[in-house]
């Protein structure tokens, strides 16, 4: 494809992101494949399907790469900005700032920025995930591998051994063992 993010030999094909093979012209080589370019591209690209409608002028996709940031554990990252290489708790600040300023929506923004604050004021927040299975028939229970767990009977106590808990219809509908 050419720099227009038209596919060369089939007009009115064009391509962005992930699967097109951009050319780089500010290095001579190919974009890589980050949304950073993907979301460039995608307003180059529809600047240039509207000027190959109308006729006038179209783009060239020129973009130079920002910088790289990851996350490399708890409150830690790495980064690269603008060929200044640096990594801790800054990076990994930077890493979460760019992605929280990228989320859709301020409804959006708010919930999570609220979410890492009370991540930053607090312990992690556990929960467990009662792993309930629906009921094998091709086996019997007593032979069934559960994990040993405690999951609520629905009669307001612990049960021994396999239970069938009944929904509002009376029908049996999963299991549970609790040991
Ligand atoms: C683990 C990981 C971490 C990354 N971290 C970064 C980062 O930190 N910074 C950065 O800039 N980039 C990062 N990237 C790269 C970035 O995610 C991609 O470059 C970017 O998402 C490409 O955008 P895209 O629109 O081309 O493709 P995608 O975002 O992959 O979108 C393609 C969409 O098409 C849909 N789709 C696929 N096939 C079909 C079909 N047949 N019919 C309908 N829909 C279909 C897919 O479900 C998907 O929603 C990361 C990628 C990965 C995997």
């Amino acid at each position: 494809m050419n720099e227009f993010l038209s596919v060369e030999r089939w007009p009115g094909v064009w391509a962005v992101g992930d699967c097109a093979l951009v050319p780089d012209l500010t290095t001579g080589d190919f974009c890589p494949p980050t949304a950073q370019h993907a979301v460039r591209e995608g307003k180059v690209l529809a600047h240039n399907i509207l000027a190959e409608i109308r006729g006038t002028r179209k783009k060239p996709f020129r973009f130079r790469t920002l910088g790289q940031l990851a996350s490399i554990g708890r409150r830690t990252g790495v980064a690269e900005i603008l060929g200044l290489k640096f990594s801790g708790f800054l990076a990994w600040f930077l890493w979460r700032g760019v992605y929280w300023s990228k989320l859709p929506r301020a409804e959006k923004k708010v919930r999570v920025a609220i979410d890492w604050l009370l991540d930053l004021l607090f312990t992690k927040d556990f929960t467990q995930f009662v792993p309930q299975r629906a009921p094998v028939i091709s086996m019997p229970a007593a032979v069934m591998d559960f994990p040993t767990f405690a999951a609520p009977t629905g009669h307001g106590e612990r049960a021994e051994g396999i239970n069938a808990h009944h929904n509002e219809n009376g029908h049996s509908n999963q299991y549970a063992r609790n040991n």
